[in-house]
């Protein structure tokens, strides 16, 4: 491949397509550019996430994909893929640099596809492994896990080198696919910003990009727990303390928010003081509705209740005066 990512601007340094990956501090960024189609896109995820969902959310999309590029095949690849901004899974980039290398040999590309879905299958099964066994939370040293699974395989990195990136450009907001940065070296000469000096891997197959993440991964030991909410793998960023998922749940709450609520509600109800509250406030609210008690009557009684469950929680009263009192 020709180096560098190129800018769109100066035809002079255009190449025809790219792929790219690198993780900042908190974020993973993939970035995809043709010129064909004059399409540039950046996937950007939080940490940890590309290969939580890699296993977790995105089989199903990927089949679908995979079966449409298939019935395509004999047409412009890209341009089957020109709304690449509605696909989740950026890996899937790859296997379109693969046919489109292939282009003057359209007869094999069903080879292509094939040998493509046997590395993503062979991919998502040894990131299952890596994500739920190395570097669950559980796992005490994810190094001598390591050991024990893969022993001194090597993991290979093909196609990554330092690159000069725009400081600002780093960090951006997650999951809203927008235009990549162009970074080419001339035009940042010009722009005179501040540089960081980043790991950027230009995978050309499944294994070299997965490789490079899961190199990361190990390297800042990055833990993976499950979500107490929907069950899928997450990285556990903020380490023991979360417990849920940034993943949508449902509507626009996230399984992160609708978690919090949870906690909330569970802290409160494991109070047995709040515990006996709650429930004579549900008693006498009933009694309106029964009409043996009028709704004036019920308010002057909560507002007593309030004052003796503040007594009780400070232990001016004991639990058991309180209880007697809201049984009266
Ligand atoms: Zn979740």
């Amino acid at each position: 491949m020709k180096g560098g990512w190129q800018s769109t601007v100066d035809t002079k340094f255009l190449m025809d397509r790219c792929f790219r990956v690198y993780v900042t501090k908190t974020q993973e960024i993939f970035e995809w550019y043709s010129s064909k189609t004059s399409r540039s896109i950046r996937w950007v995820f939080n940490y940890g996430e590309s290969l939580a969902f890699f296993v977790e959310d995105w089989e199903k999309e990927d089949e679908r994909i995979i079966r449409q590029i298939e019935d395509h095949v004999d047409q412009e690849v890209e341009y089957v893929l020109t709304d690449m901004q509605q696909i989740q899974n950026p890996f899937l980039c790859l296997l379109v640099m693969q046919l489109v290398t292939q282009q003057y040999d359209k007869y094999n590309s069903p080879f292509e596809i094939a040998s493509f879905w046997d590395q993503i299958r062979e991919a998502r099964k040894d990131a299952r492994i890596l994500l739920t066994d190395c570097l669950c939370m559980e796992t005490e040293s994810p190094c001598a896990r390591y050991w024990d699974l893969w022993k001194d395989e090597p993991i290979p990195l093909s196609h990554v080198r330092i690159e000069l990136l725009p400081s600002y450009k780093l960090n951006c907001s997650v999951h809203q696919p927008v235009s990549a940065v162009i970074t080419d070296a001339k035009s940042m000469c010009c722009m005179s910003s501040q540089m960081t000096a980043i790991e950027i891997c230009y995978p050309e197959n499944m294994l070299e990009l997965y490789n490079f993440l899961k190199a990361i991964y190990l390297r800042r030991a990055v833990r993976f727990k499950r979500c107490r909410l929907c069950g899928k793998l997450f990285a556990a960023i903020d380490g023991e303390r979360t417990e849920y998922c940034s993943r949508k749940y449902s509507g626009h709450k996230s399984c992160c928010d609708i978690g919090a609520v949870r906690v909330y509600q569970k802290k409160i109800l494991s109070n047995p003081i709040t515990r006996a509250y709650n429930r004579a406030y549900k008693t006498h609210n009933a009694r309106i509705r029964y009409g043996t008690m009028t709704r004036a009557e019920f308010q002057t009684w909560v507002a007593e209740a309030k004052q003796l469950r503040g007594a009780c929680q400070s232990g001016e009263i004991s639990l058991d005066r309180f209880e007697k009192w809201l049984k009266q």
